[in-house]
């Protein structure tokens, strides 16, 4: 994706419950429903994290349940650890401070910078560009609009960024409800190292 590439990003630099995040932006002035919007983002996928982690750590029966299906789903095993650990690493992560960029990679923008018909531009939910350095975007139209989609945009490409995730195509891609994967086929091996299966996991039992 080579949108953003050449255009200035400004940087508003804010303090969240969990840590400072730096908020980037092509505008001179962010304004203040945007800004509102992607902090509530950032806070929403960190208490998603953490609360995901409290379910997997605690003992009684009732979360249990709920782990334990949610493992089956996303996962196709029961190894919490594996996930837990990834998960840490991304709260931590999260936590140590990062850059998240808003994004018009979104149809109208695609369709106003390329005169493409619509059905032929894809959507970019969100990226981030190589591990650990680079910053995390998520497109603008969920920031604004999906606050479900854009937190779990945001946790999948955390993964990417601090806990080494993978995508596996439309193997490991999740339908937009997090009913089933686009395509069945991904193995539970991969599983444990697929983006949105930790994404949609913590949506599940972490996302209020
Ligand atoms: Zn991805």
């Amino acid at each position: 994706m080579a949108l953003g590439d050449k255009v200035l990003w400004f940087g508003t630099k804010k303090k969240t419950s969990f840590g400072n995040v730096r908020l980037k932006h092509r505008e001179l002035f962010f304004g203040n429903k945007a800004e509102r919007k992607s902090l509530k983002t950032v806070e929403k996928a960190y208490a998603a994290v953490t609360a995901t982690i409290a379910k997997i750590s605690m003992g009684d029966a009732t979360a249990a349940g709920g782990v334990r299906d949610a493992m089956q789903k996303y996962f196709k095993c029961q190894q919490k650890l594996t996930v837990m650990a990834k998960l840490e690493l991304v709260q931590n992560g999260m936590k140590g401070g990062f850059a998240f960029k808003t994004d018009n990679t979104s149809r109208q923008r695609s369709i106003n910078v390329f005169g493409d018909a619509p059905d032929e531009v894809d959507l970019t939910e969100g990226y981030v560009r190589g591990m650990d350095a680079g910053d995390i975007h998520v497109t603008r139209d969920y920031i604004m609009n999906n606050r479900f989609q854009a937190v779990r945009v945001l946790i999948h490409e955390a993964t990417h960024k601090f806990a080494q995730t993978d995508d596996f195509d439309e193997q490991g891609y999740m339908e937009a409800d997090g009913s089933d994967f686009r395509e069945p086929g991904i193995t539970s091996a991969q599983c444990l190292n697929n983006a949105d299966s930790y994404a949609y996991f913590c949506m599940a039992l972490g996302y209020t």
